[in-house]
């Protein structure tokens, strides 16, 4: 294909869209991976479909507004760039589009509400913590609320586990092979803290000190998946400059948060941050590759306990992680570890997509759910906070729900000789 997208007129991010559209080659091996086409089968909700939108939208032939309901409900799971045989970074082009996009993006009164209680909420674990109670304690009025806010009041858990305060350092126990410092993340401190902590104890005791800065803030992902850039690159910096130097990794727990973090080059491309996001990026690392590069003690052995294991998409499709986790599980004695049919395909969490696209957020998650019940597995496990609400929520609606948790908790429990499947101590009842 003839490169018609004036690269050089679109800013930073020109060049990686223009070879993004220009290496397509239109052969049509991604569609069957993606959720979208999957679920509406029509070309325009495919990858496909999207870069050829999304160009004639850069060529200036279709007018932006035109494309961007298709673009709107891609999920960015990038289970396309996983499929295409022509190595085309989808990646570098939805986000830059979607940025590029967003002047713009027409938007009614209560998109732009919702948006701002988004951005004002989820980010801050404190607001997000009394968001989700406020949430809870007024779902009777669910009827009350406009329509298009309802999926937020849907998303509200029935519970909510207590908080769990972290220290600023977590020495090592016996000989310090390593120091890490973690990224504690938003909406997962409130919705999961115990995963943070069994990270924290997991890498204690396999000889890791880790740092927890207390400065931290968001990492921006959640900005730039859905355009907002000026507000992600403010959230990159900040997360830069709070983040130690002299550390073997920036450890994270959440795909989506990783992935984010990864991107921070595309991000802050043609800013003088640029070099400093490509040595940050490069010590980000997933828990499960961390714990695979400094080594892990066995743990004991646990009752025979059949786990599938998940592959959240920004950790399989956008940072290439798919064996370090699955090792980890299958490291612990007693574990048998079991596929989950239709692996590829997202759960449908994917940062606000529930909220903005719910309709099709529950198709998918009703899917996957469906997927998981079939492995007839004792417990799930999942490295993204999104896909284990979501598939948590799913598999309750089935009415026979089954447990579903990081694989770093599946790990610390094994280390406390706890079950697996509830953590429960032995014999307790
Ligand atoms: S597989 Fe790759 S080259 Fe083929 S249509 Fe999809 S994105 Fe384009
Ligand atoms: S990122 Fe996912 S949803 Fe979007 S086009 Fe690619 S496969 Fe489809």
């Amino acid at each position: 294909m003839r490169q018609e997208i004036p690269a050089e007129k679109l800013g930073p991010w020109g060049p990686a869209m223009a070879e993004a559209v220009q290496t397509c080659v239109h052969c049509g091996f991604c569609l069957p991976t993606c959720p979208t086409y999957r679920d509406l089968q029509q070309e325009p909700d495919s990858p496909r479909g999207r870069i050829l939108l999304m160009k004639e939208a850069l060529e200036g032939k279709l007018p932006i507004v035109e494309a961007l309901t298709h673009v709107d409900r891609c999920l960015g799971c990038l289970a396309c760039e996983t499929a295409c045989p022509s190595g085309v970074k989808y990646g570098h082009l939805i986000s830059p589009f979607r940025a590029h996009a967003e002047a713009e993006r027409p938007r009614t009164l209560m998109d732009r509400l919702k948006r701002r209680l988004v951005f004002a909420t989820l980010p801050y674990p404190g607001r997000f913590r009394l968001a989700m109670r406020f949430g809870r304690a007024t779902r009777f009025l669910r009827g009350l609320v406009p329509r298009p806010l309802r999926p937020m009041v849907d998303m509200v858990p029935d519970t909510l586990p207590p908080p769990i305060r972290l220290a600023t350092r977590y020495p090592a126990s016996g000989a310090v092979k390593g120091r890490v410092a973690l990224l504690a993340g938003c909406a997962q401190q409130v919705l999961d803290p115990e995963i943070n902590a069994a990270t924290i104890r997991v890498l204690n005791r396999n000889g890791i000190e880790v740092l927890v800065p207390a400065e931290q803030g968001c990492c921006g992902a959640l900005a730039w998946h859905v355009g907002e850039s000026e507000r992600a690159k403010r959230a990159a910096i900040a997360m830069m400059s709070a983040m130690p130097d002299d550390v073997d990794a920036i450890v994270t727990n959440a795909a989506g948060c990783g992935s984010g973090m990864h991107e921070y080059p595309l991000l802050l491309e043609g800013t003088e941050h640029h070099e400093r996001a490509r040595r940050f990026a490069a010590k980000v690392k997933d828990i499960s590759v961390v714990l695979q590069q400094f080594g892990i003690e066995t743990p004991p052995a646990v009752r025979p306990t059949r786990v599938a294991y998940h592959d959240a998409c920004h950790l399989a499709h956008a940072q290439g992680v798919r064996s370090a986790p699955r090792r980890l599980l299958a490291s612990i004695p007693g574990v048998e570890l079991v596929e989950i049919r239709d692996g590829e395909i997202c759960c449908g969490s994917a940062g606000t997509y529930n909220i903005d696209q719910p309709a099709i957020a529950e198709r998918l998650g009703r899917d996957k759910a469906a997927a998981v019940r079939e492995t007839e597995c004792d417990i799930a496990a999942a490295g993204n906070i999104g896909c284990l609400v979501q598939i948590r929520r799913q598999l309750a609606a089935t009415g026979r729900a089954v447990p579903v948790e990081h694989p770093v908790v599946l790990l610390d429990r094994a280390y406390a000789g706890r079950s697996l499947i509830d953590g429960r101590e032995p014999g307790a009842s």
